[in-house]
């Protein structure tokens, strides 16, 4: 037995350290390899509100970190869970309403500065049509800040450079490393065209994401069996139910029977309410006070957990 101050005793002790730090990167790769990571960074809608920020999704699977709509406030969001904007490889967009993209150019240029991680390579969307007359008009709305930037502070113009990909109709619009998005048609009315939904599948893992969407049977097809449906929801109070400005909205979005009915044909795992309004929550609050779980339509928010910021769902 050598002494633990001894050459030998010090040799072993190194041996046994390099040995756990190999074991430990390996256990980490491994574990950054399998990793299917789900992140509701903003579950609200355009109303402003302190307690839920706009739409968007992090689906963190294998090597890639994968962001579905760009709401407001998530480059807050992400900090909150320590990911840079930087390290984002593509942000999918679901439709055009503003509030989902209206945290673009907060994302899409802070993760350009060291603050946010100091991209270098260029900021990469995936949309359906639209996508690239988007990132065009904002490249030409924040062109001082660019100019600016790269003559001032140096920053690399490459990592400024917005590339968009459109799509026009289903179909698998991104795959890599395992990981595959396919895009799907939803229902958002007739004047909001086009408006799609998202499925990634990994590792026989799957979570789809509805966007904004009335009932959609295109979606129902494309959700059998997922282990995470994150499906949009509104609701009213009834008093407000036949108030045509409400019945408009409501008209657009899906109600929570309506989401029943897709939970019910889908059989997720795991059901997940986003998009979620202030009379959707009062609307939530008074079904879940009056503690029922039955069939009708204030029930069905008993049977789906209602998303909230930084709630996280796991496969391993
Ligand atoms: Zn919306
Ligand atoms: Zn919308």
């Amino acid at each position: 037995m050598p002494h633990p101050l001894s050459w030998e005793g010090f040799a072993m002790v190194a041996k046994a350290i390099v040995t756990a730090i190999i074991v430990f990167t390996i256990a980490m790769g491994a574990r950054a390899q399998e990793t299917f990571r789900v992140t509701l960074l903003g579950t609200g809608d355009p109303q402003l509100r302190v307690d839920r920020f706009g739409p968007a999704t992090l689906v963190e699977a294998a090597d890639q970190k994968l962001l579905f709509d760009a709401g407001r406030g998530v480059p807050v969001r992400l900090a909150q869970i320590r990911v840079p904007p930087a390290q984002l490889n593509v942000l999918f967009i679901t439709h055009y309403h503003s509030d989902h993209v209206s945290g673009i150019p907060d994302l899409w240029l802070t993760g350009w500065l060291p603050g946010g991680g100091a991209r270098t390579q260029p900021f990469r969307v995936i949309g359906p049509t639209g996508a690239k007359e988007l990132m065009a008009n904002l490249e030409r709305a924040y062109a001082a800040d660019v100019r600016i930037r790269i003559a001032d502070q140096k920053l690399p113009a490459e990592g400024a450079a917005a590339i968009a990909e459109e799509f026009s109709s289903d179909g698998v619009g991104y795959e890599r490393n395992g990981v595959r998005v396919t895009a799907f048609e939803v229902d958002h009315g007739a004047e909001i065209k086009p408006a799609y939904g998202y499925r990634i599948d990994y590792r026989g893992r799957s979570v789809l994401i509805s966007g904004d969407t009335r009932f959609s049977e295109n979606l129902i097809r494309n959700g059998n069996g997922v282990d995470l449906l994150v499906h949009e929801v509104a609701g009213s109070k009834p008093e407000l139910l036949q108030n045509i400005v409400i019945r408009r909205i409501l008209d657009h979005h899906t109600m929570p029977s309506e989401a029943g009915m897709v939970f019910s044909r889908t059989q997720p795992k795991l059901a997940v309410y986003s998009h979620i309004g202030e009379a959707t929550d009062a609307h939530r609050s008074a079904s879940d006070d009056r503690g029922n779980r039955g069939g009708d339509t204030e029930d069905v928010f008993g049977s789906a957990a209602s998303g909230r910021g930084l709630d996280e769902f796991r496969y391993y």
